[in-house]
């Protein structure tokens, strides 16, 4: 395609600065006719030559720095740091030096020099990887700083979702560093963790193993305490893996050695591809959730003074100061919450559901009166909390499942 320049373009060329090299004199002209800027360049340079004037670009360009002699040791670099780590789709992405930006904005430049260099670094990528770019959710990012012609590499995490069961009652949600920040010290037997495992250790052990990744989170709906169990369908999470070499898993394949892995201790459910919006999803939910609860009463109580709790607690709004044993690391507030349904199961277990955050130990022995009302207030003995279990999360109110 031939770039034929107007009158005007070739009178606002005049107005740049001189020695521009084609590609940055094309790129004041960028988006007009389908053609390169380096071709725009090229033509319009012609056009002021053949009007009898000089315009010859300098042996290292004022706007750019030659930074497009460079593209093809970028190229290599990008290809040399990505190595044999697997990915999909990618994006480029520069920086470029802001009095460059602004000198463009100034000049009236339609398109910047870091796209330009995106775009060619780009193409060439797609030549020879035979990979696409993806402009939302790309696996790696190849950032590269124009004022240095420098390269660097950015992948993105790896994301599986999934729901757990949890049946040890000592094993907490995500990894637990020590008071030593994990370096290791008497308190922790060097581990630098105060629990041995977590279901996130459990869960992200087999997954690293195959991935190759440099670090992985757990991000939860919520969280048991360590000492309660998490039955029914289980919990959702979604288990992120920082920096994988490889991509393509089998999450089946992986959910059997994890589970193998971790036989008696929790097990994975439905483990399937994810992504960060996921993460974001369960962060926002507020999942209804269904408990179990074994108590203990001094002096025992009888069951039809038991019964009563029922009418008393279903549909009670329940008023909770953050509880005395979490109230080190989270900010002292008052809160309401609604208890959904109370059920009496036994002569020591209830059914309880309740809105998100209601906390359900306080309930019972009533936390020193910061919940309220409580059980043990209700019946005037000494309510203790035997054991906890989580048996639904956003199904039904009766517990029975989704
Ligand atoms: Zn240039
Ligand atoms: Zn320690």
């Amino acid at each position: 395609m031939v770039f034929e320049p107007t009158e005007e373009m070739v009178e606002q060329a005049r107005e740049l600065p001189p020695g521009l090299c084609d590609r940055c004199l094309g790129r004041r002209f960028a988006k007009v006719q389908a053609a390169t800027n380096e071709e725009r360049g090229r033509a319009v340079r012609a056009a002021i030559e053949a009007a009898g004037e000089r315009s010859e670009p300098a042996d290292l360009c004022p706007l750019c720095d030659g930074i497009f002699d460079e593209l093809e040791g970028m190229v290599r670099a990008a290809l040399r740091k990505i190595g044999d780590r697997e990915f999909k789709t990618f994006l480029v992405g520069s920086r470029q030096d802001p009095a460059t930006v602004e000198l463009e904005r100034r000049l009236g430049f339609p398109e910047h020099l870091k796209n330009e260099v995106n775009r060619e670094i780009g193409k060439r990528l797609e030549a020879l990887t035979g990979k696409p770019v993806d402009w939302d959710n790309p696996d790696i990012t190849i950032l590269v700083d124009a004022r240095f012609a420098s390269v660097e590499v950015q992948v993105a995490p790896l994301y599986l979702y999934g729901r757990y069961r949890k049946y040890d009652r000592t094993i907490p949600q995500t990894r637990w560093p020590c008071r030593c920040r994990g370096k290791g010290c008497r308190f922790c037997n060097g581990t630098g963790k105060m629990y041995a495992t977590s279901v996130e250790e459990l869960v992200a052990g087999p997954i690293m193993r195959a991935a190759g990744g440099t670090g992985h989170a757990l991000h939860g709906m919520g969280r048991e305490d360590i000492d309660a169990r998490m039955l029914g369908s289980g919990r959702p999470f979604v288990v992120e893996i920082e920096a994988p070499l490889r991509r393509g898993l089998d999450p089946g394949g992986l959910e059997r050695t994890i589970n193998a892995e971790a036989a008696g201790r929790m097990e994975v459910l439905g483990l399937r591809p994810s992504g960060l919006k996921e993460v974001r999803e369960l962060k926002a939910s507020r999942a209804v959730k269904t408990y179990v609860v074994q108590v203990a009463f001094d002096p025992p109580v009888p069951g039809e003074k038991l019964k009563l709790l029922e009418k008393m607690f279903t549909g009670a709004q329940v008023e909770q100061r953050t509880p005395e044993r979490v109230s080190h690391r989270r900010a002292d507030l008052e809160r309401t919450r609604k208890v959904l349904e109370f059920r009496v199961e036994g002569p020591d277990r209830f059914r309880i559901t309740g809105e998100a955050g209601l906390y359900i130990k306080e309930l019972v022995h009533g936390d020193g009166g910061r919940t309220r009302p409580n059980v043990q207030e209700a019946l005037g003995v000494r309510c203790s909390v035997v054991s906890l279990d989580v048996v639904e999360m956003g199904g039904r109110s009766d517990g029975q499942g989704v």
